[in-house]
């Protein structure tokens, strides 16, 4: 592994802002560290960077212990939020900065800063001002910038926060593509899981200084650690339960079929009903393998090809799912609803006091 975190934690007066983390970024890798604010992303950032001391635990670069190793020997290059592109220099000037801190010649800087430059799409913007390039152009300043020295690490905190939404949807792939074409091993910090799952190899998902769940987006995504990692990834439909049989549990949503795989009866889980696990059944229906559940509908979002939609069941606290049907939604808030779940997307998570 190329940087191992190895059980760091750090407290500031009375804040724990770390907590025994632990995790290992491989080459060419780009890891997100994803959580709400003040979860202890930037604490994590400075101290790889050496801008923080941990109180306790390591990190490793290579093998080698980097606590001796003061910041500019780390050969790492961070990216913030407010990027700060050197107002009174232009662009290729901007670029250039870290290469002639190191001493390269204006021959190698040239050629760098060219390269760098064509890679994030910027050729021909060498002698523009900086006060003259769009919020997305000087974002790509900064990340040439950052890239140019070729830093054996990149770490990016929030480099995309400062941007509206449509531009930083378009840039979270340009900026995974760019990473990956230059192979570059990244951290990159966000409190936006939109964000992180479309640029990251791997997340690891932090809650008050702490590590939820490390893994590929999709795993994160499709089975929540716990019931704040689910909550964190916008999954509502969480209530308290126990399995009572081999495939089923009982809820606040009385009892239904379930994925129990890891669980026998007795446990007690936080019960998850992913919002595609329903569909809509004919009144009256009943099938053995799937769950009815009754209510009445108080919502409905038109999403382009399915519908949000807000249930109030029977029993149990309200639901919201995410219908797909073809052509319109035959029903309307104040209706009657009997929609039926799939039980592959009922999904056992830990009791929310064992998380
Ligand atoms: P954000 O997304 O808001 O930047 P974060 O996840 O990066 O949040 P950190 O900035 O690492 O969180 O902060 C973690 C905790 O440590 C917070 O409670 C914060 O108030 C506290 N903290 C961070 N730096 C210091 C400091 N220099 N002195 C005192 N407390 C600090």
């Amino acid at each position: 592994m190329l940087l191992e975190i190895l059980n760091v934690s750090k407290t500031f007066a009375d804040t724990p802002a770390l907590r025994e983390v632990s995790f290992d970024v491989a080459e060419g890798e780009i890891v997100c560290l994803l959580g709400p604010s003040g979860c202890g992303k930037t604490t994590l950032l400075r101290i790889i960077a050496g801008l923080e001391t941990p109180d306790a635990g390591q990190v490793l670069f290579e093998g080698q212990d980097l606590g001796p190793v003061p910041p500019h020997q780390r050969d790492f290059g961070l990216m913030f939020q407010d990027y700060a592109l050197f107002p009174h220099k232009n662009v290729f000037d901007n670029v250039a900065f870290g290469l002639r801190m190191r001493g390269q010649s204006e021959a190698e800087v040239e050629e760098r800063v060219r390269e760098v430059l064509t890679l994030v799409g910027l050729q021909g913007f060498e002698q523009r001002s900086v006060n003259e390039l769009s919020g997305g152009e000087a974002q790509r300043v900064a990340l040439a910038r950052s890239l140019a020295p070729r830093p054996r690490l990149l770490m990016l905190d929030e480099p995309l926060g400062s941007l509206d939404r449509a531009l930083r949807e378009r840039l979270m792939t340009e900026v995974r593509d760019i990473l990956k074409s230059v192979g570059v091993t990244a951290l990159y910090v966000t409190h936006d899981q939109a964000e992180a799952f479309a640029i990251a190899d791997r997340a690891v998902v932090m809650n008050a200084g702490r590590v939820e769940q490390i893994g590929p987006p999709e795993a994160i995504y499709c089975c929540p650690a716990t019931p704040f990692v689910a909550r964190f990834l916008g999954l509502t439909n969480l209530a308290e339960g126990t399995v009572v049989a081999p495939g089923r549990v009982v809820s606040a949503w009385g009892e239904i079929a379930a994925t129990t795989d890891d669980h026998r009866p007795g446990d007690r889980v936080s019960v998850l009903i992913r919002p595609e696990a329903a569909s809509l059944a004919a009144d009256g229906a009943s099938r053995e393998d799937r769950s009815i559940i009754r209510g009445r509908l108080t919502a409905r979002s038109f999403r382009g090809g399915r519908y949000r939609v807000r249930v109030q069941p029977e029993v149990g606290p309200p639901l919201t799912f995410e219908l797909t049907v073809v052509g319109a939604l035959p029903v309307e808030p104040g209706d009657r609803v009997t929609v039926s779940l799939d039980p592959a997307g009922v999904v056992l998570l830990p009791a929310s006091d064992q998380g």
